[in-house]
């Protein structure tokens, strides 16, 4: 049956199903059969308004997204294409847009994707030339020209967020970026994969609070005891399954007729608590053999979706002292959220450096200060010079490669990360916010290291500056700026901050505001990051 994604999920009175695929890595035979098969009854049943195609999932090669969305696209079957910024730049990722534009596959999850995997002879370069909010202002600006050809229909784009994050930074830097994803032109979301009704609420709580009136899909994930232990153990970046529900898992497989039948309620369950509770739709995921299991779990909501209060114990996962950002869990409005009631607190070490970077900052960046005046002119007058390059090694780099371990970019990018540099300290390179990848407050690249933007949320919490994080969109770096000074750039007005106006005025203006500090409980209710 012919459904169209960006007409169905509009219409308030419907709820939306989408099914993710997963494509694997032959072109043709038993995977490709399996996908389009699943893809053919799903276009049958009628109830799936699209199909979501992975794109190279773990960081892994697989077959495009593209080609085979496209070939479900020709069965009939709306397709939301995946679209990441692991492995293309800019102009490879605009390439691949004006292509999916021209097959008519317009539904796009813009995301910064896992890290990169491996490919032929070994680990792939991870490019992340831009980050998933510098996506959808791309998407959105290619829509225009699409729009300005004669053709009405432009991008129709989502985005991802986790609410299920275990730390106060974490939840803060996720609800930030999405409030950017939201202001550079996101029209739906789709969350991580979680257990835990409250925090799924929660997620609506926030969009409530932060005025961000997209519609969001809850993800219900079918769960195997194979899939529970992968994702249990950390390795599906994001995902959460914790101890007590891996047990439960366990156990209700102990012999598989019985282990299918939980799975199909527990999935069944969980889209009718997330209907309840107010979620546009649900996305399906860890379908891989056949529709029939999708259409158990559809039969199965059609029968008791009005008994959701019931269910809402069933998803009662929480993570060892998880952070919650509501205190209470009234249904009428939401309370402010806590953040910052009890916030992370940076060591000495961290505090003082920082400290140091804003003063720096402060007084040499800022045109209005009498220092930030001089630096200017000064910056205007040795530019081009011979000299100009020796004085700017000694006096900016060294400096900079001890505080901040500079890369050089020559695009500095440092205020947008609570001083710390987006370069060195952020594998993906994201300006924007953190992926969704982290763990524990810790990086999704390198564990034994702190988030930088849970690092960022702790120098900015206790600045009170939090909104920093929060407002516009930051452009992307210029690439053409590599291995010049960024202090001649910044002054010179030749950096993302003056190149880009056309980027950052799209996202300039956002109504999103976290009241810090606002209706703080007297006790902590959750964890406390150290670094
Ligand atoms: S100039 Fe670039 S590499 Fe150096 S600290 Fe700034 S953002 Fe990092």
């Amino acid at each position: 049956m012919l459904r169209i994604f960006k007409f169905d999920l509009t219409d308030p009175d419907h709820f939306v199903v989408t099914l993710e695929l997963v494509p694997g890595r032959e072109a043709s035979g038993r995977a490709v059969d399996t996908v389009l098969g699943i893809a053919r009854d799903t276009f049958s049943d009628g109830r799936v308004t699209a199909v979501s195609i992975t794109d190279n999932p773990g960081g892994n090669p697989s077959l495009s997204p593209d080609v085979l969305g496209h070939e479900i696209f020709e069965i009939g079957m709306d397709v939301i294409v995946h679209f990441t910024c692991r492995d293309m730049n800019r102009v490879g990722m605009e390439s691949r847009a004006l292509q999916l534009a021209m097959m008519g596959m317009k539904n796009i999850l813009a995301l910064n994707g896992d890290y990169s995997g491996k490919g032929f002879g070994g680990q792939g370069a991870p490019v992340f030339d831009i980050d998933s909010v510098q996506l959808q202002i791309m998407l959105g600006m290619l829509s225009e020209r699409i729009n300005a050809s004669g053709d009405p229909d432009g991008f129709f784009t989502g985005c991802a967020v986790s609410p299920f994050k275990r730390t106060e930074g974490e939840c803060f830097a996720q609800y930030a970026k999405l409030c950017r994803k939201a202001a550079a032109g996101a029209q739906f979301i789709i969350t991580q994969l979680g257990y835990d009704a409250r925090k799924f609420k929660e997620l609506l709580q926030i969009q409530k609070y932060m005025g961000i009136a997209l519609p969001s899909l809850g993800s219900v994930y079918v769960l195997t005891p194979k899939t529970a232990e992968i994702i249990n153990a950390g390795k599906v970046p994001g995902a959460v399954v914790t101890d007590a529900l891996l047990r439960c898992v366990q156990t209700e497989w102990r012999d598989s007729a019985s282990g299918r039948q939980a799975t199909i309620e527990r999935a069944a369950r969980l889209a009718a608590v997330l209907k309840g509770l107010g979620y546009a739709g649900i996305h399906i995921g860890g379908i891989h053999r056949n529709f029939d299991m999708v259409g158990r779990i559809l039969d199965r909501l059609s029968m008791i979706q009005d008994q959701w209060k019931e269910f809402l114990s069933d998803f009662d996962f929480p993570q060892p002292v998880g952070f919650y950002a509501f205190p209470s869990q009234s249904e009428e409005e939401p309370d402010a959220p806590v953040f910052g009631c009890d916030p992370p607190q940076p060591g000495r070490v961290e505090r003082l450096r920082y400290a140091l970077l804003r003063r720096v900052h402060d007084t040499f960046f800022d045109p209005r200060h009498p220092f930030g005046h001089i630096s200017r002119r000064l910056c205007q007058r040795i530019d081009g010079k011979p000299a100009s390059r020796l004085l700017m090694d000694l006096i900016e780099d060294i400096p900079k490669r001890l505080a901040l371990d500079c890369q050089k970019c020559g695009d500095c990018g440092i205020q947008h990360v609570g001083f710390l540099c987006p370069e060195s300290q952020c594998p993906k390179h994201i300006r924007n916010g953190a992926c969704g990848g982290s763990s524990n407050g810790r990086c999704e690249v390198f564990p034994e290291r702190p988030c930088v933007w849970v690092r960022a949320y702790g120098r900015l919490v206790n600045a009170g500056q939090t909104q920093q994080i929060i407002d516009g969109c930051i452009p992307p770096r210029l690439w053409e700026l590599n291995k010049t000074s960024a202090w001649l750039n910044f002054h010179l007005r030749r950096d993302h901050q003056e190149a880009s106006n056309e980027i950052s005025r799209r996202c300039n203006i956002t109504s999103c505001r976290f009241n810090q500090l606002a209706g703080c409980p007297s006790k902590s209710n959750g964890s406390r990051e150290e670094f």
